[in-house]
């Protein structure tokens, strides 16, 4: 492990609101403030909310065009033990947001990074959609190409974990029924817009309702989304005979132990149910 050495400055990756100025935290005030330097996406933008503040902190840009160049700059700071804090327009920096390479650099040159928790557009609308929050996966933006998106969406399929993803506005009709064609019409999924603003809000019906409820509204196709799907529902019975049907298969190839781990890799099922279902003297080995 690299050691940190504490005369260097420090990186603070700094929550800033996703659209109400007041969610910030007095935390990330204090070291806005204190900072030497804040690097941030948009430094016009940023401005708005530091003034909002009285905040006067030396600003930089560092957005995904120029990342690889600032990183340069921002470390030789940061040897020289300036404190930095990395900001984005909106939320946590990092999350569909410039920053990934920054961190990455800072930290194998062993210099210490702080993150300053705050505001996230994902984790606020998961908060409030009313779907399983226990296991969930974040999908970030899909990509834009038709067929890249239908391919990303394909693989998600059968993802019984409830799944978050970012839209922008204008492409808001395409996914949802890029999604319809993947996920059925009967799907449940949440739509949370303009979370924290004077029009937030959070829609949760099937994906064809939720369709047909934004064509008829075009005041909800504005603005910034963030859209949950439920997870797979799975059917432990049919699971299981298609775990069956596969491990009698692979059986024919491989030993009792072999075909349990791979057909339970294939349908997902837990190892040590189908072992013991599938256990009988002929089939072990
Ligand atoms: N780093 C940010 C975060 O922590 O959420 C996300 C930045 S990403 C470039 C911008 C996307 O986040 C938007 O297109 C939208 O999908 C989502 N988003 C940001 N603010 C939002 C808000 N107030 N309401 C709904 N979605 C929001």
């Amino acid at each position: 492990m690299t050691k940190i050495v504490e005369t260097q400055g420090v990186l603070y990756i700094v929550a800033t609101p996703i659209g109400n100025l007041a969610d910030i935290s007095l935390r990330a005030l204090e070291v806005l403030k204190e900072v030497d330097l804040i690097a941030a996406e948009d430094t016009r933008h940023s401005k708005l909310l530091l003034n909002n503040y009285s905040i006067k902190t030396k600003l930089t840009a560092l957005h995904e065009h120029n990342e690889r160049q600032q990183l340069k700059t921002v470390l030789t700071k940061l040897k020289h033990g300036e404190n930095i804090a990395l900001i984005s327009d909106a939320g946590t920096p990092l999350i569909s947001d410039p920053g990934f390479p920054l961190v990455q650099a800072v930290k194998d040159a062993g210099i210490k990074v702080v993150p300053i928790p705050g505001a996230c557009a994902a984790i606020a609308a998961l908060s409030a959609a009313g779907m399983p929050t226990d296991r969930f996966i974040f999908e970030g933006f899909l990509p834009a190409k038709a067929g890249a998106r239908e391919q990303r969406l394909q693989a998600l399929e059968h993802e019984v974990r409830t799944m978050i993803f970012y839209l922008s506005p204008h492409r808001i009709f395409k996914v949802l029924s890029d999604m319809q064609a993947v996920f059925g019409s009967d799907r449940e999924v949440v739509v949370a817009r303009e979370l924290t603003k004077k029009f937030e809000t959070i829609k949760k019906d099937n994906i064809a309702n939720i369709i047909s409820w934004l064509t008829n509204d075009s005041n909800q196709q504005k603005g910034e989304f963030v859209c949950l799907v439920a997870g797979a529902v799975v059917d432990e019975n049919a699971l299981m005979q298609e775990s069956e049907r596969i491990y009698k298969i692979l059986r024919e190839e491989l030993s009792h132990k072999q075909a349990v781990a791979l057909a339970a890799k294939i349908t997902g099922i837990k190892k040590s149910k189908l072992y013991n279902l599938m256990l009988s003297p002929d089939q072990v080995v």
